[in-house]
Formats: C-alpha cells, structure tokens, sequence
C-alpha cells in the first residue's frame, strides 16, 4: 500500500469529516448551496472552524485550481494579442457552476494561458499559497506535463517551472523535497507550514509514446517531490488500453498510481482500471452494481468531491451522492 493511502485510511479512520471536508473547501463549497437550515452566525461559526482545521488535499489539479483573477488578467492579455477573443471566455471564467462540458472548454483556455514557464511558475506558486491559506498542511498536486516545441517548451522543462514555483514560495515553510526537510524545520520554523508533493498526469488525449515520456519523466524528477501518475482528462475521449503499458511501468518501478474512473458510464472501461489495482481513483461517479462490488471487495481508496460532482452535473443532487454509500460503509469498517 502506498504512503498516500495509509493517510487516507488513518484519516477515515479517525473521522470521515475529515476527508471529504478538504474538498468543500477547496471547490469553493458554500453552506448556503445546500439549503443548511442553520443561523447565519451558526454558519460562519462552522466555516471558520472548517477552514481553521489542518487538512489533507489529495485531488487537486494545478490548472484547476488557478485563482480567478489570474485566469481572467491572463486571458485579458491574450485577448488584447488577438490570441483569443476575450468575451468568449469570461463569461465561463467568471461562471461558479459550470457543467462538464464548460469545465473541460475552460481547460482548453488554460492549455492556452499556461503556455509559458513563467506563467506556470506563477501559478504554481499561487496555488500553494491559496491552499496554505485554507490550512491544507498535506497538498498532492497533479499536473499534466505539456510539450510545446514552438515555444521551445519539452515535458521536462515543463515540470521544471513547476518546481521553480514550489521553490518561490517564501511567506511558506515548504517541503516539497527529500533535501529540503532539514532546511524546514531549522530554518523558517516560524511560518506556516505546508508538505506538497507532486503527481504527473497522463491526459487522456495522449497517445502511448507520450504516456511512457511523462513515466519516465516522473521517474527521473522523484528527488524534486514527484510520488505518482495519474491518469485525467476528458473521460470520453481515449482508450485504456493506450494508458495501461505507462501505467504498468510506472508501477513496476515504484510510482503510485490514481486513475479518474467511472466520470461517465463505460463499464469494460470501469472493469479493466478495477482489475489493474490501482493504488486510488477518482470519482467513481457512475458504477453500476458490480462494478460497486468489485471496489469494495478490492478495497482501493476513492478520491471524491461532492462540489465538483455537483457543480459539474455529474451527480444531480447531495441527497443521492454515492458518498453516502462509502460513509455507511466506513461506519462498518470502523
Ligand atoms: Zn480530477
């Protein structure tokens, strides 16, 4: 079992609240979405206390969790190049619930902003000190490492301005690093402090030579915080079986491994990421009865959001959310 799953487990195991809170946090849950009949003070009492508690954030996407503002100051920039046409794009930016579809037409306005390592830096940086601010004192950040040979841009120097960003955070105690450890705990012990630890995404648009790079990349880069795969994007496009020789290599040597699974319906899909063990996966949205059996007899950690699910329209409401069916089922474990 990896690191990563060991604290999943102990954090359920302690209190359940304390793993799907995270993710109310951090997708900018608000109490009043979900018709809470509490008193206004009641409420703030209640987000103050959630956002005071410490936190582990296992599902954060670096390109989905850029500030707003930044989003929109970029796009602003590229708009006034003639690069894109500003309109379109902010009235998705500026959108709180977007479904699916305007998620990923979102995702492909930051595959265009996020084009230079400067800006990446930039963002890496904001985003952990957004996180750090939420109290989140564990961060698994994922990220797709994108070539762009016009712009002189390899996967490498890609992941490289990432860690660049890690390394820019000064108002953090950061550790994102074997090397770094000592340097945290002499040196800056009087800021806050926040452990981050990096996952290289596979897109799912990739094709198997592009899959093996980003392995072998993840590979190379494990002294600067990389612990795993993963493999995301838009969950209608691509074939597991282009995935799944990177995916095996990555686990052959060491690297854990999380698989967005179930996001639609597609049970041989759903069967064949089941039968590969992977170390966790995400969503688990749209499991048909045996495919729910075959989780819960394997055993592998869920990684889920209610906001997103939500938000996205992937789940219509809290009331049928399958996390209800995990939280009855931890009670058993428990
Ligand atoms: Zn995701």
């Amino acid at each position: 079992m990896s690191r990563e799953s060991i604290l999943l487990f102990g954090r359920i195991k302690q209190s359940p609240r304390l793993y799907f809170v995270p993710y109310l946090l951090n997708w900018g849950f608000s109490l009043a979405d979900h018709n809470f009949n509490k008193e206004t003070d009641e409420k703030f009492e209640l987000m103050d206390w959630l956002v005071s508690m410490p936190k582990v954030e296992l599902h954060a996407h670096l390109n989905g969790s850029i500030r707003n503002s930044t989003l929109l100051e970029l796009a602003r920039e590229l708009g006034e190049k003639g690069t894109i046409i500003f309109s379109d794009f902010e009235h998705v930016i500026k959108k709180n619930d977007r479904s699916l579809r305007e998620v990923f037409k979102l995702f492909d306005l930051i595959h265009i902003v996020t084009t230079d390592h400067k800006t990446i830096t930039r963002i890496t940086k904001e985003v952990v000190e957004d996180f750090a601010a939420e109290n989140v004192v564990y961060l698994e950040l994922r990220t797709t490492p994108k070539r762009n040979d016009s712009i002189g841009m390899s996967k490498r120097s890609y992941m490289e301005a990432v860690v660049e960003g890690l390394r820019s955070v000064s108002s953090l105690d950061i550790n994102f690093c074997c090397d770094d450890i000592e340097k945290c705990s002499s040196d800056r012990i009087e800021k806050k402090k926040i452990f981050v630890r990096l996952l290289l995404s596979i897109d799912r648009r990739e094709s198997s030579e592009a899959a093996m790079e980003t392995v072998k990349l993840a590979m190379e880069m494990r002294d600067a915080g990389v612990v795993g795969i993963d493999l995301s994007g838009n969950p209608t496009v691509g074939e597991w079986a282009t995935f799944f020789p990177a995916l095996k290599s990555a686990r052959e040597h060491g690297l854990s491994v999380t698989l967005h699974c179930g996001e639609v319906p597609n049970s041989v899909e759903i069967q064949e990421m089941l039968d590969f063990l992977p170390g966790r996966i995400g969503h688990a949205c749209c499991f048909q009865d045996q495919e729910w059996r075959k989780l819960k007899s394997s055993k592998i950690p869920v990684e889920i959001c209610l906001t997103s699910n939500i938000r996205t329209e992937t789940i219509s409401s809290v009331d049928v959310h399958h996390f209800g069916q995990f939280f009855f089922l931890i009670r058993k474990i428990r």
